[in-house]
């Protein structure tokens, strides 16, 4: 069974480099274009940005994950007009891959 382990080796090979989203047209990247969200996620952003303390459409807490922590301007997300601070370039990147699902994971 050795040849079908290369292929798929060979398959997960060509997935994974199928998978990077070829972005790199230019090295400053213009900012993300806006995602349709859920009125239901869009209450879920708004929520989030009056949960620290004020509301300036800056979400500072972490949406991404469950430790309700600050987020750190490195990891900034753009979402329907609101500035969202990760706590990690992880929850970043899982919140711009589906938005919907994670704001929809908030209290
Ligand atoms: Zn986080």
């Amino acid at each position: 069974m050795k040849t079908s382990s290369a292929v798929a080796a060979l398959f997960w090979f060509t997935s994974m480099a199928l998978g990077c989203s070829p972005q790199e047209q230019s090295p400053e990247s213009p900012p993300e274009p806006p995602k349709a969200l859920s009125a239901a996620a869009l209450t879920k952003l708004a929520e989030a940005d009056k949960a620290d303390g004020k509301e300036d459409k800056l979400v500072e807490k972490c949406p991404a994950c469950m430790l309700r922590m600050y987020g750190d301007a490195k990891h900034t997300s753009h979402l329907e007009g609101y500035t969202v601070h990760s706590c990690h370039v992880m929850c970043a990147e899982a919140l711009e891959k589906d938005p919907e699902k994670l704001l929809a994971r908030l209290p």
